[in-house]
């Protein structure tokens, strides 16, 4: 199995470079993916280095003392994690619609329903 897509348990999200997202940076608005090359820590969840949000280049950091890893300001600040984003819209509609989520959307009803309000209610991305 590889690394398209999984299940962050720590932030209850989906990640893996299959899923687009917005850097979690407040103030960045930077299309990119779950993927391993940007997420805090460069490991999934983070590893022991990282907060596991994911950022764009600008917003990641490589060679900050005491991290082996790339790792966001927070984190190379040694501050709190930023507030986790939420999902894109063309993820949440991606999920709601795509065969390969079928059994899914069965096994979940409650998730499903969360996410059609949640359609609802976030932009369209740009891109
Ligand atoms: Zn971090
Ligand atoms: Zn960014």
């Amino acid at each position: 199995m590889g690394w398209s897509i999984g299940w962050d348990s720590n932030w209850q999200r989906d990640i893996g470079y299959g899923v687009p997202c917005t850097c979690d940076h407040p103030d960045c608005s930077e299309e990119i993916d779950r993927g391993l090359a940007h997420v805090c820590g460069g490991e999934p969840n983070g590893g022991d280095d990282g907060c596991g949000l994911f950022f764009c280049c600008a917003h990641l950091y490589l060679g900050v003392e005491g991290k082996e890893r790339q790792v966001c300001e927070r984190c190379a600040a040694g501050g709190e994690p930023f507030e986790p984003k939420p999902d894109v819209r063309e993820w949440i509609e991606h999920k709601l619609t795509c065969p390969t989520w079928q059994q899914w959307r069965d096994e979940h009803p409650d998730e499903v329903a969360k996410l059609e309000e949640a359609a609802l209610t976030t932009e369209k991305s740009n891109g």
